[in-house]
């Protein structure tokens, strides 16, 4: 894409109603736009970043059998009456509307109850089972802080998957995978260095949940971190009995601060129960399906990338997410057909961001950081024939190069 082809422009001010570092850089950079506080628009470049996210989970849980669907926000207070998850004295974060006939709607803060009652009408015999559904949709939240960017929304991105077991190894065997699934999610969308698998408070069904929880000092959670073993214990469950279940010793932790970016849960029958989805098992006998729950937030996950990986001069897109994989940048106005040339030439192979705008050298070095792509290739000297091969997390260390040389370090680059 040509960036003078893009309707947004970078920011030098830093919004002054904008406390959170990953939406400061967001905004100024042009990704989101802030409508109110918790509601953000995404922009070109925040929805191509948003997007690639997207897919690297879809195909993770399209890999364990994941069917995608996508539910309607609007939520029936019958269903939720019935699991007791309608009251407002139950549930403090519910956004509710209302008809012009007065009948109340909810709007989604997550979708067990619809989608257990929907599979009633698909799941009647053991041989349905087990069945893996999820959906990438808005949910809605009425939080009391939204403090924290793109990390907490009133108006969110989930990655909900249900699972549907017969019972409950069926149900473990899935959450084991789920475990690897997401590990693959955080370690694809860059993050898989400071992502760690904590123990989190459990249900009635089981002891434990687990999240996954990225450390940042901008996150909102505490967690216990055993950085060897690669696990962790959230501060709300953190008690002698659960050291001694998980055979950690007090020293061998530290206290961190973390985003938790997502979150398994096994349901048991908590819903299929009051929902009253059944099944037939082998010998006709009705039997309660076993379900779990299994989230990620794609849109606090970019908050986050945001958050971890920027520096004072911007942004720092891992290369999986990146909305561009190079940015392409043309300082002096004798090379401009030349790099034309080479713009489209890279872009057979490449997705480039091309600055081709009249704008000083500083100006665009400048942007260039703040969007932070992962590679620049800057044509800047009189000498024809050469690009500036450089990363963003090493600006310093620039490379002349041809374009052959650059298509081939940009392959190096992306495949390794
Ligand atoms: P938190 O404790 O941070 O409020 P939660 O435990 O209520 O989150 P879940 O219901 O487990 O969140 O939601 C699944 C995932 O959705 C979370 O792991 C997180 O990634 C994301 N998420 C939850 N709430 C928000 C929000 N307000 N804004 C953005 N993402 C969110
Ligand atoms: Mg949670």
């Amino acid at each position: 894409m040509r960036q003078t082809q893009l309707f947004t422009k970078t920011k030098k001010e830093t919004p002054k109603d904008e406390v959170s570092q990953n939406a400061q850089l967001l905004i100024r950079a042009g990704f989101v736009y802030k409508e109110i506080a918790g509601a953000y628009d995404f922009l070109p470049l925040g929805l191509l970043t948003l997007n690639k996210i997207n897919n690297i989970i879809r195909q993770e849980m399209n890999a364990c059998g994941g069917q995608e669907v996508q539910l309607t926000v609007f939520q029936n207070p019958e269903l939720w009456t019935k699991t007791n998850r309608w009251a407002d004295e139950v549930v403090d974060n519910w956004f509710k509307t209302k008809l012009k006939n007065e009948t109340i709607l909810g709007l989604g803060f997550t979708h067990e109850e619809p989608l257990t009652n929907l599979m009633k009408q698909y799941v009647t015999s053991y041989r349905d089972l087990p069945v893996f559904v999820y959906q990438i949709q808005t949910k809605f939240r009425n939080e009391e802080r939204a403090k924290s960017g793109l990390m907490r929304g009133r108006e969110f991105l989930m990655k909900d998957l249900y699972s549907f077991c017969k019972d409950e190894q069926e149900l473990d065997d899935f959450y084991e995978k789920m475990k690897v699934a997401y590990s693959n999610v955080f370690r694809r969308v860059g993050l898989g260095d400071n992502t760690f698998l904590t123990f989190a408070s459990g249900g009635v069904f089981s002891k434990y949940s687990h999240e996954f929880q990225t450390l940042s000092p901008a996150g909102e959670d505490t967690i216990y971190l055993a950085r060897e073993k690669k696990i962790a214990i959230n501060k709300e469950v953190y008690n002698p009995e659960v050291l001694k279940d998980l055979g950690l010793a007090k020293d061998e932790l530290t206290e961190e601060k973390s985003i938790e970016v997502g979150n398994i849960f096994k349901l048991g029958t908590r819903f299929s129960a009051p929902l009253g989805l059944n099944y037939k098992d082998e010998n006709g006998e009705s039997r309660e399906v076993v379900m779990g729950s299994y989230g990620i937030g794609p849109s606090r996950l970019l908050g986050t990338i945001a958050e971890v990986f920027s520096d004072t001069k911007g942004l720092n897109w891992p290369k999986e997410v990146a909305p561009f994989q190079a940015h392409l940048i043309l300082l002096d106005e004798e090379q401009r057909s030349w790099a034309d040339q080479v713009y489209t030439e890279l872009s057979n192979s490449y997705d480039v961001l091309y600055d081709d705008r009249t704008e000083s050298a500083g100006v665009k070095l400048a942007d260039a950081e703040l969007i932070g792509l992962p590679i620049q290739l800057i044509i800047g000297k009189k000498e024809t024939g050469k690009l500036e091969y450089r990363q963003r997390t090493d600006l310093a260390k620039a490379v002349a190069v041809s374009v052959q040389k650059a298509q081939q370090l940009l392959t190096e680059f992306y495949n390794s």
